[in-house]
């Protein structure tokens, strides 16, 4: 590369380095190999080193270092994001944040971290006093608090508390700019939406203050029914009943829980399913909901039991394309959100594709009503029938959040806020960070990057 790797290295003495180009290209990955069209665009995209400062002061002379020497620098917390978020167009730096562990305090439904503090040490931490976090990816096992805010959506408890980017579940962001001489800037309120789910290209978010839920005891539920419509409506009304505290409600279609090798006896053959997360008190109103809908409970285990073993929220999410392509390889999938139709457009897509595009849905809250956002499994033919799948669903009112695509503007956040942009133009003037992510921003070096 043109870059002058050496410059920087030698500027930055006191801070763990990785050039172990294996280790380098390793830490240059995410998840984008979900999708076959991503692994074809992003091979052999790679980091020239991996920075992995222990605290702000350290994230500090990083970005000194790299405004100095204009070298891109793309962000990295566990690389678990789906979009190819974390993989590196034009090499630079790969900043790691895995050092960067610290909860810095938890009090009643509040709790400030580190950016590289993983979901499930958070969690632990915050049910010491009763506390837990609002929503949490299937991930929450190894994704990092900062790459969750900076580059997921929502989880397992956004049927309570929505999606990350609603109002109130994130209270503050402090970031450090990429400036000549770097600044810590704390965002707070609505201020957080600047930096939130924004890939890392508008600052190094370097501590996070975000509210917690009371923690309920939390018990595990597989429901199977005969008919799909019957477990969509099934999951709707539960979805619906805001009386029933709940952290997670999943549909999925014959033939998807046969992918799940370890639950495949509670589910049989032809049977659709739904995986219930639901809190201890709420139980006693389930039996007449699920029988309104003709399902049959054959897996329930209580808070106590659910807390060994198998976690049902590990096949949700997307943990269910994870376990199916586990055993299908060739499997991909799409993100979407359905029209607020009572299941119309989910009937028509069920029957319109059957087996060639599976119905998963997850049911949420978005600004304040329930909503089914689907993460459907297709079985991948081509891209240029896969692009065909998508124009459809778009036709018929469907959102596509486009989980083949590396650009921002293709996923969940369709257009960037121009005061975002404004923002990212002080924080990032020389359009250092994680560049070529965005359709909107151009790229300064591309040329002399050999890209
Ligand atoms: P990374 O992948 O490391 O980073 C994600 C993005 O954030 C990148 O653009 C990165 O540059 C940026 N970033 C990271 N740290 C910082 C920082 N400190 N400052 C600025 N930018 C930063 N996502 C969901 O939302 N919900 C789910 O249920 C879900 N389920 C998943 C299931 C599977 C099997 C897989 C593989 C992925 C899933 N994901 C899900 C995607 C991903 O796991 C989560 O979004 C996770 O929270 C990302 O955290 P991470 O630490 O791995 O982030």
């Amino acid at each position: 590369t043109t870059f002058n790797i050496n410059g920087l290295i030698s500027s930055l003495p006191d801070i763990e380095i990785i050039t172990d180009t294996f280790q380098v290209a390793k830490l240059s990955q995410d998840y984008h190999t979900f999708s076959p069209i991503l692994t074809t665009k992003l091979a052999g995209k790679v980091g020239d080193i991996v920075i992995r400062p222990a605290n702000q002061s350290e994230v500090l002379k990083v970005a000194a270092a790299c405004a100095k020497y204009k070298i891109p620098i793309t962000l990295r917390g566990s690389g678990t994001g789906n979009y190819g978020q974390c993989v590196p167009l034009y090499g630079g730096i790969i900043l790691d944040t895995s050092k960067m562990q610290n909860i810095c305090w938890v009090k009643p439904g509040v709790a400030r971290v580190e950016a590289g503090v993983k979901l499930a040490a958070l969690d632990k931490k915050a049910h010491e006093t009763g506390w837990e976090m609002r929503m949490a990816p299937s991930t929450y096992r190894t994704a990092s608090i900062g790459g969750f805010i900076a580059g997921g959506s929502g989880g397992i408890g956004s049927i309570q508390y929505g999606l990350m980017g609603e109002r109130g579940n994130l209270i503050a962001l402090q970031i450090v700019t990429l400036e000549d001489e770097p600044r810590i800037i704390e965002l707070r309120g609505d201020e957080v939406q600047k930096a939130n789910h924004a890939w890392g290209i508008n600052g190094i978010i370097t501590e996070i203050e975000i509210p917690l839920a009371p923690a309920y005891p939390w018990a595990e539920i597989i429901v199977t029914f005969d008919e799909f419509m019957q477990a969509a409506r099934f999951g709707q009304a539960l979805a619906s009943s805001d009386g029933i505290i709940k952290k997670e409600v999943a549909v999925f279609a014959d033939p998807i829980s046969q992918y799940f090798t370890a639950l495949r006896q509670y589910i049989p053959e032809n049977k659709h399913a739904a995986i219930l997360i639901i809190a201890e008190p709420s139980l006693e109103f389930l039996p007449t909901l699920i029988e309104q809908y003709q399902g049959k409970v054959t897996y329930q285990k209580s808070a106590q039991e659910a807390l060994k073993g198998t976690h049902l929220a590990e096949y949700t999410w997307n943990h269910t394309t994870l376990h199916a392509r586990s055993v299908d390889h060739s499997i991909t999938y799409l993100q979407s959100i359905y029209p607020a139709d009572n299941l119309q457009t989910i009937e028509h897509m069920y029957h319109h594709f059957g087996d060639e595009v599976m119905m998963h849905l997850e049911f949420i809250r978005a600004g304040g009503k329930v909503a089914n956002p689907g993460l459907q499994l297709v079985r991948y033919r081509n891209e240029e029938r896969l692009n065909e799948i998508i124009r459809y669903h778009e036709e018929h009112g469907v959102f596509i959040a486009n989980p083949h695509s590396y650009f921002i503007e293709d996923g969940w956040k369709r257009i960037i806020d121009p005061e975002h942009l404004k923002f990212k133009e002080m924080v990032d003037p020389y359009g250092l960070m994680n560049p070529g992510k965005s359709k909107v921003l151009s790229v300064a070096f591309a040329e002399d990057a050999g890209n």
